[in-house]
């Protein structure tokens, strides 16, 4: 698809839903802030500079990327590593949030870069559509979550960015570049995880559908023996199903099963999974902190965007003080890997807070974590204790190994370049297609240098 077909495709399609559109875009020059320097969600990193620009349109992003030397792209800075940082120049997609066009005849909704999913899905919502997955929580970028191949559970569901269906970028030319999954295959899905490194992301297109009720029921303590036989029903047992743990007990503390209601017709919902019972309050993925931030659960069904997520949209913590990591094995690896963790509980005793594990289907997108890959996410939030994390990433990285263990690209890990780039049939491309649409490596930092080039 050629430069501005997409926007004017979606122009042609437009059903109403401009909250809008290209806000601001009449003034020529972006607010730039230069104060004091931005740090990430969980505050363990600060941007290595304080200049940080604030677009409102695709002009000004052109224009300030044809003016500038080098920059990176930030989201809602939610990524644990230095994967958005620059010493140069940060530009902002936080005024970048609107919704532009609801195709009802496609299914597909056009937004900027930088609404944030939660955002989204209450406008979603309320036109009677639905996206088909979310993450843990609503307050993430959809460029910045797709960059870095954000994702939900469900044995047949893809990560966030495998609901796009074309995205626009401006290049380090200042050019606009539209790339969609029906007319620009391989490109296409190269661009989609992209890791900020081919340009500004400005626009993305999703695919939705009728939106649709969704009710959680939490389990409690699940023998971790049940998993050997069982791990494949027990992830199914919902639309998305997440496993909690601390490895202290041999057991998963809480499995949370989302479910879809059909027809609103009340599901069968066993009083007990597996030996797992069926809790009877609503609890945190931590069951000893207090779960009001937590969306309802007690099979209460509600809206997809207010049940898929496990923390509520209007709830902004007041501190992240916490680190995260996050390793992507094949489903068929699932137990081995899971036991291996569980077998080391004692290692990540005095440093974890709890462990998450989901399951994604397999997607074609190059850089994704689930490439030609049904995985299985195992994921670590530990307490903001950076050296003993850091010492504490190898350990795992080494009994992950043998399972070709990719990390999530926006968390902390420490695998070798070299190692991580053989875990990417597509990276040699990958590489290609950012020497095409960015030469001189405008958008590169250090941690694509040190990771890609
Ligand atoms: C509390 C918490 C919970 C989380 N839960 C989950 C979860 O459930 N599942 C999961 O997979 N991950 C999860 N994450 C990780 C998070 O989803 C990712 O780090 C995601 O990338 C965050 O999006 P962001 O907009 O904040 O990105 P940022 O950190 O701002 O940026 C991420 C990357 O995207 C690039 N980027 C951002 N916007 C653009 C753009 N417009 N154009 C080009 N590049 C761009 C940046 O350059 C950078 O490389 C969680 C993180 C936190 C803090």
């Amino acid at each position: 698809m050629k430069k501005r077909t997409f926007l004017k495709m979606s122009s042609a399609v437009l059903t109403g839903a401009v909250l809008s559109p290209l806000a601001g875009c009449k003034k020529s020059e972006p607010t730039t802030a230069k104060a004091e320097r931005l740090k990430n969600w969980a505050g363990n990193l600060e941007y290595s500079t304080e200049n940080v620009t604030y677009p409102e349109s695709v002009e000004q992003v052109q224009a300030f990327v044809r003016k500038t030397g080098k920059l990176r792209t930030l989201g809602t800075r939610h990524c644990f590593n230095k994967i958005a940082d620059s010493p140069h120049q940060l530009l902002s997609t936080k005024n970048l949030d609107k919704v532009i066009a609801l195709d009802t005849a496609k299914n597909t909704v056009t937004v900027e870069a930088g609404i944030r999913y939660g955002t989204l899905g209450e406008y979603l919502q309320g036109k009677g559509y639905a996206l088909h997955n979310l993450a843990s929580l609503p307050h993430i970028s959809v460029a910045g979550s797709c960059a870095t191949a954000t994702h939900g559970s469900g044995v047949r569901n893809g990560n966030l960015a495998s609901a796009v269906s074309a995205i626009e970028f401006v290049t380090a030319a200042g050019e606009v570049v539209t790339l969609s999954k029906e007319k620009d295959g391989e490109q296409f899905l190269g661009a989609v995880v992209g890791l900020g490194g081919l340009g500004v992301v400005t626009k993305v297109m999703l695919e939705i559908q009728p939106a649709y009720q969704v009710r959680q029921d939490v389990y409690e303590n699940l023998p971790f023996g049940e998993l050997e036989k069982n791990f494949e029903a027990i992830m199914s047992s919902g639309y998305s199903v997440s496993l909690f743990s601390n490895w202290q007990k041999n057991n998963v503390s809480e499995v949370w099963v989302k479910s879809r209601v059909t027809g609103g017709k009340p599901l069968a919902i066993k009083p007990e999974l597996y030996g797992a019972k069926l809790a009877k309050r609503n609890l945190h993925p931590i069951a000893e902190l207090a779960s009001e931030n937590c969306t309802e659960q007690m099979g209460v069904p509600g809206p997809w965007h207010e049940r898929l997520p496990h923390f509520r949209m209007n709830f902004t913590p007041s501190s992240g003080k916490e680190l995260q990591a996050e390793y992507f094995v094949p489903f068929s690896d699932a137990f081995a890997a899971l036991k291996v963790i569980n077998s080391m509980g004692d290692k990540w005793a005095a440093d974890l807070m709890i462990s998450e594990i989901r399951t994604i289907a397999a997607d074609n997108l190059w850089m994704s974590t689930c490439y030609k890959r049904p995985s299985v996410a195992i994921h670590f939030t530990w307490k903001q204790h950076p050296d003993s994390v850091m010492k504490l990433l190898p350990v795992i990285e080494e009994q992950l190994a043998p399972f070709g263990a990719r990390p999530h690209w926006g968390k902390l890990f420490t695998i070798p370049p070299a190692q991580l780039r053989s875990r990417y049939e597509r990276f040699a491309d990958f590489q290609q297609l950012l020497r095409q649409y960015d030469p001189k490596g405008k958008f590169r930092n250090e941690f694509l240098d040190l990771n890609l080039f």
